[in-house]
């Protein structure tokens, strides 16, 4: 239930090198959430009912490290972003297959450790 990268936020995606038009990334991968053109990761714009709005790219939580930011869904049409304290794979049968972050403003939330995650 936590950290979903919640694409129904997303406001605009752009490639890093250049493929794209007047209205973004011409070659999207809704899986990897790269382009099909480079395969780097795509600059993704979330803008939430605030009109607040963030730019990420999207990672597998387990490549999330201490210092980043990340950004997830709060709920009630807003987006919430904060600093990760502690990432790693939890000390339990789950620790081959999820992964932990402790989170600023949030707590901790444990994901399978391939989930892609909002990371500014
Ligand atoms: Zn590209």
């Amino acid at each position: 239930m936590t950290f979903y990268i919640a694409p129904s936020y997303d406001s605009h995606y752009s490639c890093p090198n250049g493929h794209n038009n007047s209205s973004g990334a011409i070659h999207v991968d809704r899986r990897t959430w790269t382009c099909t053109e480079c395969h780097y990761p795509l600059d993704i714009d979330m803008t939430d009912s605030s009109g607040l709005t963030l730019t990420v790219e999207r990672h597998p939580a387990k490549t999330i490290r201490k210092g980043d930011h990340i950004v997830w869904d709060k709920g009630n049409s807003h987006l919430a972003s904060g600093k990760v304290h502690r990432s790693f794979a939890p000390d339990s049968k789950q620790q081959a297959t999820h992964w932990t972050l402790f989170v600023e403003d949030y707590g901790s939330g444990t994901v399978p450790a391939n989930q892609y995650t909002n990371r500014i």
